[in-house]
């Protein structure tokens, strides 16, 4: 009997979770309410006591960071190609222009010394995204920032309960925005968090995320900025509250499925054929994603042949991410094929791998057996 079909990734909600969604489903009050204060307030606790605000997406909680930052119309900011399109799309939204760098390509997240190489008059802020958990380098990034004056948006969608020198992501810095999606580490099924410096953002924080409307008493209310619909339900941040707890262990977990797939995959073969490997860290990473890059020149099938045959054994796989700059919308404002080389070899090879926690190690060797029979029968050379 073939095996069951191994997913890229799958949420783990427990029945303590669901028991409670169906509490708030029956409590009368099911949008935002109490149980966004309680998650916003167990968040904030992770984040070292900072101001966190919850939204609907990981992408609004970036557009806000750039409208409470004054980014606009004239305004550019420096971003990586290799990322959701999120990341730059909300760049975009606000009327900015998205300026892309290269990445360094041993941690796939952007290269801070091209970043610095990038700034004009015009620059407002730079978006670095912690490329499937590992984290940019945060004491050259806020060394970069302070010397020449420029917010930080952290997309930190990926990285919650990542670490920089032993400091959880998002407990230091400027904003940092976190995504709740059901493929990232813990969710809310959709939704996302922001953290702020101080009360002053995150009241303008709210004001975004509601219609701008501020209420004074009982009958009061004013709106001062153009807010948008943004807010998170109380069921979703119910589910928040029942994954928040488990963060620490989920992560432990997805660290030991990555340390075994070094064990099975970093063999004589696959590194004869040139086979990219992530950045062996088992410290600092959440290991969101374990994405592997292909050795286009060593193999005489595309990526989409290798995937295909991966789905046809019984693995699922993914593609995170195309280069955002080689999109339509990005080639209109004139980035081309060529721009950003070290991204594009990447984004054209690379290959996530199944990771999450209810994983076994006897799924990690199945994979890791499939990905060797695969590569090795198309091998040119
Ligand atoms: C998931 C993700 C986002 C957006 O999050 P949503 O909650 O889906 O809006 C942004 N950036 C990166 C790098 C992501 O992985």
């Amino acid at each position: 009997m073939a095996a069951p079909f191994l997913p890229l990734t799958r949420p783990t909600i427990d029945e303590e979770t669901i028991a409670g969604v169906g509490e708030v489903l029956r409590s009368g009050w099911i949008t935002s309410g109490p149980k966004v204060k309680e998650l916003e307030a167990k968040l904030s606790e992770c984040f070292g006591g900072r101001p966190v605000r919850v939204f609907n997406s990981g992408t609004c909680t970036m557009e806000i960071a750039l409208r409470i930052a004054g980014v606009g119309p004239g305004h550019e900011v420096i971003t990586t190609p290799l990322s959701w399109v999120a990341t730059s799309n909300v760049i975009l939204e606000v009327g900015a222009r998205p300026v892309f760098v290269d990445i360094d390509p041993v941690t796939r997240n952007i290269d801070l010394a091209r970043a610095e190489s990038a700034i004009t008059p015009a620059t407002r802020a730079i978006i670095p995204v912690d490329l499937a958990g590992q984290p940019v380098d945060r004491d050259r990034l806020y060394e970069l920032a302070r010397r020449r004056g420029l917010r930080v948006i952290e997309d930190a969608a990926q990285s919650m309960g990542s670490t920089w020198g032993g400091r959880p992501v998002g407990t230091t810095g400027d904003f940092t925005s976190i995504s709740f999606h059901p493929n990232k580490n813990i969710t809310t099924i959709e939704g996302g968090a922001l953290v702020m410096n101080d009360e002053r953002e995150a009241k303008l924080a709210e004001q975004y995320r509601l219609q701008g409307v501020v209420r004074n008493g009982f009958d009061g209310m004013e709106v001062e900025v153009v807010g948008g619909k943004f807010n998170l339900t109380d069921v979703a941040a119910r589910v928040g509250l029942g994954q928040l707890p488990r963060l620490a262990e989920f992560n432990a977990r997805r660290r030991e499925l990555a340390r075994e797939y070094f064990l099975r995959i970093d063999t004589a073969e696959l590194r004869e054929i040139g086979l990219g490997l992530p950045p062996a860290d088992f410290t600092q990473s959440n290991w969101h994603m374990f994405q592997i890059v292909l050795p286009e020149a060593r193999l005489n099938v595309p990526r989409a042949t290798i995937m295909g045959e991966l789905h046809a054994a019984g693995i699922g796989t993914g593609v995170h991410y195309p280069a955002i700059h080689l999109f339509a919308v990005y080639r209109r404002l004139g980035w081309k094929e060529g721009d950003l080389p070290l991204a594009e070899q990447v984004c054209r090879n690379i290959l996530t791998l199944p990771l999450f926690p209810a994983m076994t190690e006897a799924d990690v060797a199945r994979v890791a057996a499939e990905l060797h029979r695969i590569l090795l029968a198309h091998r040119r050379g």
